[in-house]
């Protein structure tokens, strides 16, 4: 590498490190699960997953992975329409629709390429695509990368503000498409998209919907069938974005799910389709092992929710004020970022992984540590990490 583009890295390296925001990896020795080994720790309790459902190390999950390596080989050596196509994704693709309650679906090696795909690929000059100021960043990337190579028209509301979202779609009303982008749990907040009034929004204006259901696939609803089920318009939502990498396993990869001719058009069209490799072998088929693990055990849905209930309301009791929700993501705000990342490191001197989150991902002076549930969490994993939020809490006089 060039000296002078060494140097100027080193530089800025040495800044983020000056303003606390340098990211220090952790090194995991064990399998994703409630408790695992980690280098230099040893035993900690993670809460900073989004091993959701625990479905990461469940037997059925894993033992489908080592069959799509021994039946399919190592991975796809092509994209999708040259020669990487396998049964297997068409088999996840089904039962992935299924899930999400849609006519179809086309998996992705991620859902930020998933997410990236729709805008460019779906939208035109004449189009306007209308999102939420919290999503996520690939599908702000998506909308940028819109605007550049397909010249889109955008607009963003206000945080979850339905009279907002109403202006803005007015106001495209002129436009061939209006597409309204959300994420259906929204990931810093842990809050969810009011998606019964955006999908009513958008039937008066002619507009369709597309809910990126990362963090709500196999989390919210009755039986884990994400924000639709949980907002009561299964079945009404245009486009749904998710991943493979949280609850569904954990693994990485994601897909559009939508009617079946909007994903026969991003498999002609969409560049991350056409130019990248398909899901391997392994990932297709344990993530096809996760979604029948949850469609044959919703119960664990309704542990998630319970485990959530009980350290929302425990961290409550001891003092600390977690924002509202009814999501397994559990944001305690601190308020600086130093503050944040001092918590988090002092709780994982305590042996509990809570990760700290500060500016620019979250606004100035919002500086949090996020706690994330899994239904694989014990009653006594959570409440070993609850007795050290106490000693934390308190020497941070916090609580
Ligand atoms: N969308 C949301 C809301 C996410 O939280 C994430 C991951 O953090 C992604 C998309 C990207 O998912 P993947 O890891 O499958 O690329």
């Amino acid at each position: 590498m060039r000296a002078s583009v060494e140097q100027r890295l080193a530089a800025e390296l040495d800044q983020f490190r000056r303003d606390g925001v340098y990211k220090r990896l952790n090194y995991l020795d064990s399998p994703q699960a409630p408790r695992a080994q980690m280098e230099g720790r040893g035993e900690i309790i993670i809460l900073s997953s989004n091993n959701y459902l625990g479905l990461c190390t469940v037997p059925e999950v894993i033992k489908a992975g080592h069959e799509g390596l021994d039946r399919f080989g190592a991975g796809t050596a092509s994209v999708r329409f040259i020669c990487g196509t396998f049964t297997l994704h068409r088999e996840l693709e089904a039962e992935l629709a299924r899930l999400v309650g849609t006519e179809a679906s086309l998996t992705y090696v991620s859902c930020w390429t998933a997410n990236e795909a729709v805008c460019p690929t779906l939208l035109g000059p004449e189009d306007v695509v209308i999102s939420d100021q919290l999503n996520h960043a690939s599908i702000i990337d998506s909308i940028r990368l819109a605007k550049q190579i397909v010249k889109c028209q955008s607009a963003v509301y206000q945080h979850s503000d339905m009279a907002d979202l109403d202006e803005k779609l007015q106001a495209a009303k002129g436009a061939r498409t209006r597409l309204v982008f959300t994420d259906g749990i929204f990931s810093m907040e842990g809050d969810i998209a009011k998606l019964a009034d955006i999908v009513a929004l958008a039937r008066k204006y002619d507009a369709i919907v597309a809910v990126d259901d990362s963090h709500a696939t196999g989390v919210l609803g009755q039986t884990g069938r994400g924000t639709p089920e949980y907002a009561g318009v299964l079945g009404e939502v245009d486009i749904i974005t998710s991943t493979l990498g949280k609850a569904l396993g954990g693994a990485a990869g994601g897909f559009v799910a939508s009617s079946t001719s909007l994903c026969d058009y991003l498999i002609q069209r969409s560049r991350p389709q056409l130019f990248s490799n398909a899901l391997p072998p392994t990932v297709g088929l344990s993530s096809l092992a996760a979604v029948r693990h949850l469609r044959a055990h919703p119960e664990l849905v309704e542990r998630l929710r319970a485990n959530t209930r009980y350290f929302r309301d425990q961290l409550r009791a001891r003092g600390f004020k977690p924002l509202e929700g009814d999501t397994p993501i559990i944001p305690v705000i601190l308020g600086e970022t130093a503050k944040a990342i001092q918590m988090s490191e002092m709780l994982l001197d305590e042996g509990v992984f809570v990760t700290g989150f500060g500016y620019p991902v979250v606004p100035k002076g919002e500086a949090r540590v996020r706690c994330q549930i899994s239904a694989a969490h014990s009653k006594e994993d959570l409440d070993q990490a609850l007795r050290a939020f106490d000693k934390v809490g308190r020497r941070l006089k916090l609580v």
